[in-house]
């Protein structure tokens, strides 16, 4: 459902938005943690069947207005993204292969009947948030600017129908380095109580609902004392699908890197694709294939699997370090593995800019 709408939108800045001294920014920025603090602006668009898209703008972070009978409340109509925004020794402020994730969001939004926001629009809206916020781009370690676009069914609506009526918004939030101690092994629950996504639902759509789905099995996975929870599928109940937010590869004694394929049913993750590039780069042999549970606990066992490792926007790469389940554990080591970490550093050199650009996957905010 697209009526036109103007293209692309001119995300005008509200010169009047107030913003926090230098002190108070410093001190946000020395210690950010992760999720917790925003910047200054926001942007947001509507979208109406009508109109299209329309009043785009950068304006103060602040509380949206939103009627009770607002259709997302009830029926959960929204989609969203995660990237990041780097900044390089010299000053300069990229982000990583953003048109991914702008297909990707338009890929999430067909899936849950919401307007698809044209790719120069959701580009234009992360250049205009950073360039008002740029102060707001950490530097140094592994710190970034978190990018969180979504949409959702703001019409004052209860019928069950797609909503005429649509707020796209983008956030940003200083983000700290996801292991300031040096990368850690995490430990992993294997849930059978709990799957994430069925055949024909909305596994590999970025919709907040399948969050909400897998908050149970992560409580669960805390409560057995595992750091993360790593869903199997939802039919056979063998085959390894990914974290609750992360994508896994399997490292092999013999070098190969296998990573579960895209069944529908999991989340098609930028950092994954990108390691497929890299990894073949550094000479190992990449297969995309179904992964059963079994494989995962024999191969551990037998040392054909060496390291298992997880990715995601948030984290990079992560080492795990131990798969427990109901009934047993294997572990894969205390230690991260070689090959994780030269996969890790590999990205982050490129994010960083400390590394050629080669993929051209870096585009300038
Ligand atoms: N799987 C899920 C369920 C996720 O939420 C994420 C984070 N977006 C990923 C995988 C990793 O995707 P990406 O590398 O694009 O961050």
């Amino acid at each position: 459902q697209d009526a036109a709408g103007t293209s692309p939108l001119a995300f005008t800045v509200d010169p009047d938005v107030a913003r926090r001294t230098d002190e108070e920014r410093a001190q946000i920025l020395g210690a950010p943690g992760f999720g917790k603090h925003f910047t200054d602006h926001m942007v947001t668009a509507t979208w109406t069947l009508d109109r299209g898209w329309h009043d785009a703008g950068v304006r103060a972070f602040g509380p949206i207005t939103l009627s009770p009978a607002a259709a997302v409340l009830h029926y959960a109509q929204e989609v969203f993204e995660g990237l990041k925004a780097y900044r390089h020794d010299d000053g300069s402020v990229w982000s990583f292969r953003p048109e991914a994730n702008a297909a990707r969001f338009a890929r999430s939004a067909r899936r849950l009947a919401l307007p698809q926001l044209p790719e120069a629009d959701f580009l234009g809206s992360l250049e205009a948030l950073v360039r008002a916020d740029v102060d707001w781009v950490p530097s140094g370690g592994e710190a970034s600017l978190y990018l969180r676009p979504f949409m959702f069914a703001s019409e004052e609506f209860l019928g069950v129908r797609p909503a005429h009526t649509v707020t796209y918004c983008l956030i940003a939030s200083p983000a700290g380095s996801y292991f300031p101690g040096g990368v850690r092994p995490v430990s992993i629950w294997l849930t059978t109580d709990y799957t994430r996504a069925a055949p024909g639902g909305t596994g590999e759509a970025k919709c907040g609902g399948n969050y909400a789905a897998s908050l149970a099995a992560q409580q669960e996975a805390i409560g057995h004392g595992c750091d993360q929870v790593c869903f199997v599928d939802a039919t056979e109940h063998r085959w390894v699908e990914e974290l609750g937010g992360m994508n896994l590869y399997f490292v092999h004694a013999d070098g190969r890197l296998v990573t579960p394929s895209l069944t529908g049913t999991i989340l098609e993750g930028v950092t994954r694709s990108s390691i497929l590039t890299l990894a073949k780069e550094l000479g190992h042999e990449v297969e995309e294939r179904k992964v059963s549970v079994e494989e995962w606990r024999d191969g551990v066992a037998s040392g054909d699997i060496t390291e298992v490792l997880a990715c995601g926007t948030a984290a990079v790469v992560t080492p795990l370090g131990r798969l427990a389940w109901d009934g047993g554990e294997v572990v894969m080591g205390e230690e991260p593995g070689e090959t994780t970490m030269r996969i890790r550093s590999r990205l982050l050199d490129i994010q960083y800019g400390r590394e050629a650009d080669e993929h051209g996957w870096l585009r300038r905010l």
